[in-house]
């Protein structure tokens, strides 16, 4: 099979995990706020707990232990799967945003001793489907789509007041460790209980519905710029 070759969601593709965990060792498992969202519920907690004791770069990546295994993992496997990040849901699929918007799948080269077995029965559509992928992929189209739109007026507030560049890019590019000072609108339940009580709201449960106001406190803040 070509590794390097680009798959489409109809392509031909089929993987079954045989629950080796190889998959979870020395990875980057990147998170956006809904996915941490989702853990911190997952383990009962807010999520700048979560941010502070389960990751790192400013609560954009899971930490990993001294074995180079994934905060998470256990001798059973996974310990949060059914909120596993999209990441692992994906894997050993990568996912790619071409700039007008067309969506690729790659695939990871396996662990050499992964016990996943590769084939082609089914396609990508299938496998997306059976990982719960939707509202995962969902999420992270929305902060992108969001993150552009807060380095376009980050910009335009540089150039209004002079800020440094490297405080835009701090602000507007979080999911690259520039600095250990977290960009408070990262974390996500402060900035959801804020907006509520500002705007008389019940502060959501639901992630998703967090995702949602936590999205538009943002809009807001970018229209004060
Ligand atoms: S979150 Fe779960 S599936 Fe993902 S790397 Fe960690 S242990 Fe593995």
């Amino acid at each position: 099979m070509d590794k390097k070759a680009l798959l489409e969601r109809e392509s031909p593709f089929s993987y079954v995990c045989n629950q080796c965990s190889r998959c979870c060792y020395n990875k980057v498992i990147r998170l956006n706020p809904y996915e941490v969202a989702r853990l911190a519920d997952h383990l009962g907690i807010k999520s700048s707990e979560f941010i502070r004791e389960y990751t790192e770069a400013n609560g954009t990546v899971l930490k990993r232990v001294n074995t180079g295994a994934c905060v998470f993992l256990t001798p059973k496997g996974c310990g949060v799967h059914s909120n596993r990040p999209l990441v692992c849901r994906l894997y050993p699929l990568g996912r790619h945003l071409s700039a007008d918007g067309k969506e690729r799948f790659s695939e990871s080269t396996p662990h050499p001793q992964s016990a996943g077995v590769y084939g082609k029965e089914k396609t990508v559509s299938d496998y997306l489907e059976a990982q719960g992928t939707a509202p995962f992929i969902g999420a992270v189209d929305r902060y992108l789509d969001l993150l552009k739109r807060m380095a376009i007026a980050l910009q335009r507030n540089t150039r209004k007041n002079g800020l440094k560049r490297q405080q835009v890019r701090k602000a507007a590019l979080p999911f690259v460790k520039v600095s250990d000072d977290a960009p408070e609108w990262l974390d996500i339940d402060p900035v959801v209980s804020d907006y509520c009580e500002k705007n008389g709201l019940t502060p959501p449960k639901d992630p998703s519905e967090k995702m949602e106001i936590h999205i538009r406190a943002v809009e807001a803040w970018l229209q004060t710029l």
